[in-house]
């Protein structure tokens, strides 16, 4: 018998996802649910887009960024007796940015209160006998602020929670701390969701529900709560385009001043090939990363599949900013995927992260479709860091894909792991003089290391010299003890090398710092010029040199010095070198190749060498 009375869901994604694109959690979410239910209403509030618009989108966006900046505010709406404590945290994080250093908590959390009441008021007007709540990072205090007030309200909603904060095994410890939960979903929600929807339409008792698989219960529902494995679609061809209707008309609804042109989300796979990878013989995925916690495997979507849907949704929402949201945009299947996204013809802008043996072919396939900014997995310039962290890629491959992007006219935002466990002074010289060849490239940014709760330094802390892992201590400000004491948060501390390691990597924070200002410094013109680049003669090659604060220096390079550069275009070992110019002696090529390293005008990692400058001819794709 379908219950009648079931007549709405409302899905929800509070603070703090950036602002400038819906939720693609929300938006697949509610698509799936829309095609297994076509006579049930399915809202979707992408609530945290008007949160953005109360506070300011400057001031959202730089608080969004970090964990410690975001929860604080809703942390002092949620327990009011810890509010100076929240303020103390965020008045901490927030003196290193200039945005936030002036800006009055207490006002900010006013606001929050009184539009999130304002909201939760309208919820609670609504049918919905279901409310979903999506959490990833940076959301927990919100969540847990809404979920508060519509059961203190409306005890009888059935509030089921899901997203990556509850990825791993440790969800279920969550209805101990925070009672007022009924489900929580563990990994991708469609086919979990949807069960338990069908089962609360046909109007059945909870107590006596078979639960779903992937799906968890509080105790006072189904007692003998067991660990669940995943229920994931098979394939994602098979979902339906999201749908981010709501966001579009909350953010057509504000004053034309506050209005922006968003980003669409968009996904090609989920998980990650390298983390799945079933060779036994490594360790699975980067040793930093529990990103994959909420898949099991690698699935990918139909190249011509993911370039429907950017078509659609850029014509649907009339906007050309589409951000691939894949933890790494597949290479399988990515010079289809970007062949069919040129051939629509759309002036796109799209973003995407990728790992650092992404080839030079469907980079320019991937320019050529729009790609205008990378997240490139670099992580570190040092080949025994890069070992430790299971990375997989070599400081060649990455300084590759740097070169690559400087000539293709991608902006490489990528990061440089410093202070990670068990980094020698080795690893910090090794960077240090890898950095003076990276120079030429757009810089990266120095991320100290965190303890992300599962992942493989997190699962195996000995092999990293940690002694202890345990919750951050900033929990402390956000949760009192009965909830921390009883619940493992995502970002976790540890007792190990950590001042040593502070001391270690100061110089290489020091030098990136001075990266970014020569970078800047070098790139004031009207033209992009790079700070190392090549003109062809035809039969020699004029390298132009440019330094911060020195004179620029030009290189000829003539006949057979030439070849041998632009052979190094791409990284190549020495034999291979020697076997491409059978008639230069090894001496010649040896004193050639040691003496471009010297100038700074070829890297070399282990007999492998590259050539740094770029064309002074721009790609033509
Ligand atoms: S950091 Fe990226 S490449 Fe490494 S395991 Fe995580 S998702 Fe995969």
């Amino acid at each position: 018998m379908p219950n009648n009375a079931f007549k709405e869901i409302i899905l929800v994604s509070m603070p703090w996802p950036l602002f400038d694109r819906p939720s693609i959690q929300l938006g697949t979410l509610k698509a799936y649910l829309k095609k297994s239910f076509p006579h049930l209403n399915i809202g979707a509030e992408h609530f945290f887009l008007k949160a953005a618009m109360a506070i300011q989108y400057p001031i959202y966006q730089a608080i969004a960024k970090q964990t410690w900046l975001a929860e604080p505010f809703y942390g002092a709406l949620l327990y009011p007796d810890r509010r100076h404590q929240n303020e103390g945290l965020f008045r901490k994080e927030a003196r290193k940015h200039s945005i936030l250093k002036n800006v009055d908590f207490t006002a900010v959390c006013r606001k929050l209160k009184t539009i999130s009441d304002a909201f939760i008021a309208d919820l609670l007007q609504r049918p919905a006998q279901l409310i979903g709540i999506s959490i990833s990072l940076c959301q927990l205090t919100s969540s847990l602020y809404l979920i508060r007030n519509i059961k203190k309200r409306r005890p009888d909603t059935i509030i089921a929670i899901g997203g990556s904060f509850f990825s791993g095994d440790t969800g279920p410890n969550f209805f101990h701390i925070f009672p007022e939960i009924d489900f929580l979903i563990k990994g991708e929600g469609e086919r979990p969701l949807s069960q338990l929807v069908e089962y609360l339409m046909a109007e059945k008792p909870l107590q006596n529900m078979p639960l779903p698989v992937g799906v968890y219960a509080h105790d006072r529902l189904q007692p003998q709560r067991k660990v669940s494995p995943f229920l994931q679609v098979k394939s994602l061809d098979a979902l339906p385009a999201p749908d981010f209707e709501e966001y579009f008309q909350l953010l057509n609804s504000f004053a034309p001043t506050k209005t922006f042109f968003p980003t669409v989300p968009v996904e090609a796979s989920r998980g990650c090939w390298w983390s799945a990878a079933k060779d036994k013989s490594r360790r699975n995925g980067c040793a930093f990363c529990n990103l994959n916690l909420q898949w099991q495997g690698y699935r990918i979507k139909d190249p011509l599949k993911i370039a429907q849907q950017v078509d659609h949704l850029t014509t649907r929402y009339q906007t050309l900013s589409v951000a691939f949201m894949d933890n790494i945009v597949p290479i399988k299947g990515a010079g289809k995927v970007f062949a069919a996204i040129a051939r629509l013809k759309k002036d796109l802008h799209l973003f995407a992260e990728l790992r650092a043996s992404f080839p030079l072919k469907l980079l320019k396939a991937m320019r050529a479709a729009g790609m205008r900014e990378v997240q490139v997995g670099i992580e570190a310039l040092s080949s025994g860091l890069l070992q430790k962290l299971n990375k997989g890629t070599t400081v060649i491959q990455n300084m590759e894909i740097m070169k690559w992007c400087e000539w293709l006219g991608i902006a490489n935002i990528s990061n440089l792991i410093i202070q990670f466990p068990g980094s020698t002074p080795k690893d910090v010289e090794e960077t240090l003089h890898n950095i003076e060849f990276a120079q030429p490239f757009r810089p990266l940014k120095s991320v100290r290391f965190w303890l992300g709760l599962e992942s493989p330094v997190w699962c195996q802390p000995k092999a990293f010299g940690i002694h202890a892992v345990f919750n951050h201590p900033n929990y402390k400000v956000l949760f009192p003890t009965r909830i921390r004491r009883h619940y493992q948060f995502s970002i976790q501390a540890y007792r190990g090398d950590i001042g040593r390691q502070r001391k270690l990597w100061a110089p290489v924070r020091k030098r990136i710092q001075q990266w970014q200002t020569d970078y800047h410094s070098l790139h004031t013109g009207v033209r992009f010029e790079p700070i190392i680049g090549y003109r062809d003669g035809g039969r020699f090659l004029i390298i132009r040199q440019r330094r911060p604060q020195a004179k620029t220096l030009t290189h000829r390079l003539v006949g057979p010095s030439r070849a041998i550069y632009l052979f190094c275009e791409k990284h190549r070992s020495l034999a291979r070198i020697q076997r491409q110019f059978p008639n230069i002696s090894a001496a010649e090529l040896h004193s050639f190749l040691k003496m471009m390293v010297a100038k700074r005008l070829i890297f070399e990692e282990n007999d492998q060498f590259l050539s740094l400058a770029i064309p002074v001819r721009p790609n033509s794709h």
